[in-house]
């Protein structure tokens, strides 16, 4: 097994690296993304960001095995096409894998971000040894990525593990960025804190985080931050927050008993102040033998999840036989 290329996209930056078959990263670089100026200049930013790194590492078409990219949105994973992803405007129907060994003659993969984590958690993270797990991540929006007899599950149109989309309500409840409402993701991702932040100051809370922010904007990381100067109102958004999250575990733990569920993104920075509520929801909640059977821990891979994950894209399509 050779080294390999990770390429992890977001709406602000492109992280790439180069990565051995041990999951350590060699080389790292980030390069803007700058989607407004369309996705043909942003594919130009990353080809010439794969020429810097081979020659940065001394590396070319003999000596890298595969190429993996991930991206927020929704992949065709087998075609090698990026469907949509909202965060990116102008990336529908993009056909990244051809256009990348069209020109660097390396194979190309390419799948869903948080998909992408949990394969790097599963080869070199907190996942490692485990056959049954959920990664999820909890930032912007909330997804997930299911290991199942030790396979990353995909579903039949590489949709599978949209966690953020079960629904905790019957009717009404907050609207969710996919359109629907009362969706796990619209209670308890980052802007549910904020929102949540929000209701208490207009409802007179004199909480710290509004004279932490400023004049800046509240944001998750702030009410953190308040949280653990010991701040009331503070501490008890991340309680709601981590027993909405509990809660949507509850029902994936009940469904799929594994063994672990895995915690990334960046609110799950804030460590036991959302770790404690998750676990003890999930302990109240859950069915008897799975709530026993399962562990509640912190991504190992953090930042370089998804360039690692990415890397590893062509490896478990060799060792799911496609
Ligand atoms: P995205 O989902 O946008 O890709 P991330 O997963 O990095 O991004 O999550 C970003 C969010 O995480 C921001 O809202 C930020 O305020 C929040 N955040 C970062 N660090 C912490 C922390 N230590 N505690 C709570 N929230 C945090």
């Amino acid at each position: 097994m050779g080294k390999r290329i990770g390429i992890d996209v977001g709406g602000t930056n492109v992280k790439i690296a180069l990565v051995d078959e041990q999951g350590k990263i060699i080389y790292s670089n980030s390069v803007p993304t700058y989607a407004k100026m369309g996705y043909e200049y942003t594919v130009n930013n990353i080809k010439q960001a794969i020429r810097d790194l081979m020659k940065e590492t001394n590396t070319n078409e003999t000596n890298i095995e595969a190429i993996g990219f991930d991206f927020p949105g929704q992949i065709d994973y087998q075609n090698g096409i990026v469907k949509l992803a909202p965060n990116i405007p102008g990336w529908v129907n993009v056909p990244i894998a051809k256009m990348i060994e069209d020109e660097f003659h390396i194979p190309t993969k390419v799948d869903n971000d948080v998909r992408c984590a949990a394969l790097g958690e599963m080869k070199f993270g907190a996942g490692r040894g485990c056959r049954n797990f959920i990664c999820i991540t909890v930032g912007t929006g909330i997804g997930s990525g299911i290991v199942i007899n030790g396979q990353l599950v995909r579903g039949c149109a590489n949709a599978a593990g949209e966690i953020g989309h079960i629904k905790l309500q019957m009717k009404d409840g907050p609207l969710c960025g996919c359109g629907d409402t009362g969706c796990f993701e619209a209670f308890a991702s980052g802007p549910a804190i904020v929102a949540m932040a929000q209701d208490y100051i207009k409802g007179g809370k004199a909480a710290k985080f509004s004279e932490m922010a400023g004049d800046g904007e509240i944001t998750p990381y702030i009410v953190a931050k308040a949280a653990e100067a010991g701040d009331v109102v503070a501490k008890r958004i991340f309680e709601t927050i981590g027993e909405y999250i509990g809660l949507g575990l509850t029902s994936v733990i009940n469904l799929l008993n594994p063994e672990k569920v895995i915690i990334g993104g960046g609110v799950a920075d804030s460590g036991e102040l959302i770790l404690e509520p998750i676990r003890r929801t999930i302990k109240a909640r859950a069915m008897k033998v799975a709530r026993e059977s399962v562990q509640i821990v912190p991504a190992e891979l953090g930042n370089s999840a998804g360039v690692i994950g990415a890397s590893m894209l062509f490896e478990d399509d060799k060792t799911m036989g496609r």
